[in-house]
């Protein structure tokens, strides 16, 4: 694989970072991840302006414009030939040679900028959408600042873990008995045809594919309503699924063991993600 570091495009095993970066030592850092359908990205403007928002939670300067990371973007899929796959981006503070709390000079350091592909055939035709994910629901113990999206990965892992222990796809995460999102993903339940997901918030990462699903269920006359609600309502529900941009839309048929509607995935969320699948790509880059 080409990847990119730092304004250079290297073959993957020459490309280096300090071992001082505060990414590495401080999860000091925030990310994006942009979806390839048919060799174009996904909602790239989306994940740009969701990326500067992030860095200006932090403080953090953006390490290049717009357009050149569109630029990189692509020359990264077409140097490794991505028809279906994933461009991940991250930028974190960088080093300034040492560990210290206190943030270095932004004068004198400078961003460290990161961006490889991952090539995933059969990312749109996805088989793991046809079946539908188990859920199992564990506390949500992440930090209170969730829409800045941050390196900082290692409870969602667990969370993933957690859920590959007991025979699950993915874990729903729950604070004050309400359910906030996924471990990577948005989430939500249909219930009497109406959609229902939690309201943007710090509580949770503002979804790019959450903001088109929406759109689009709108757009398709769909009812939506946006509150907060718990875990045994969704176990109730006529159907859930998750959204997110390498996985678009994805059919929940379970939720700690209790299966929903017949246990299939259900018809509105099959219908989204067709729906998304055929726009995003109509309208991609
Ligand atoms: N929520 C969390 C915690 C995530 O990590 C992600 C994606 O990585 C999402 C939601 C979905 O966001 P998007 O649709 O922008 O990928």
């Amino acid at each position: 694989r080409t990847v990119y570091v730092n304004g250079e495009y290297l073959p993957e095993t020459e490309a280096t970072v300090s071992i001082f970066d505060r990414g590495f030592l401080m999860a000091d850092g925030v990310y994006e991840v942009t979806s390839v359908l048919d060799g174009k990205l996904i909602d790239f403007e989306g994940h740009a302006a969701r990326l500067e928002r992030s860095l200006n939670e932090l403080d953090m300067a953006a390490a290049c414009t717009k357009d050149e990371l569109l630029e990189i973007h692509r020359e990264l899929v077409a140097r490794n030939g991505i028809v279906e796959g994933m461009v991940y981006l991250q930028i974190t503070r960088g080093s300034d040679g040492d560990r210290d709390f206190v943030f270095p000079d932004p004068e004198t350091t400078k961003p460290t900028i990161v961006l490889f592909t991952q090539n995933k055939p059969g990312l749109a035709d996805n088989p793991a959408a046809k079946k539908g994910a188990k859920i199992i629901s564990i506390e949500d113990i992440r930090w209170g600042r969730r829409d800045i999206k941050t390196v900082q990965l290692l409870y969602p892992s667990m969370g993933k873990m957690m859920a590959k222990k007991a025979g699950a796809d993915d874990a729903w995460l729950v604070e004050d008995g309400y359910v906030t999102e996924g471990t990577s993903n948005n989430a939500y339940f249909v219930k009497n045809g109406k959609i229902v997901t939690r309201p943007l918030s710090t509580d949770i990462l503002h979804g790019i594919t959450r903001k088109a699903v929406l759109r689009m269920a709108a757009e398709a006359q769909m009812e939506v309503e946006e509150r907060l609600f718990t875990i045994d309502e969704a176990k109730e529900a006529d159907e859930a699924f998750t959204t997110s941009a390498s996985a678009f839309v994805m059919p929940v048929v379970e939720i700690d063991g209790v299966a929903l509607g017949d246990g299939t995935p259900g018809p509105i969320a099959k219908r989204l993600r067709e729906i998304y699948l055929d726009e995003s790509l109509k309208a991609a880059i």
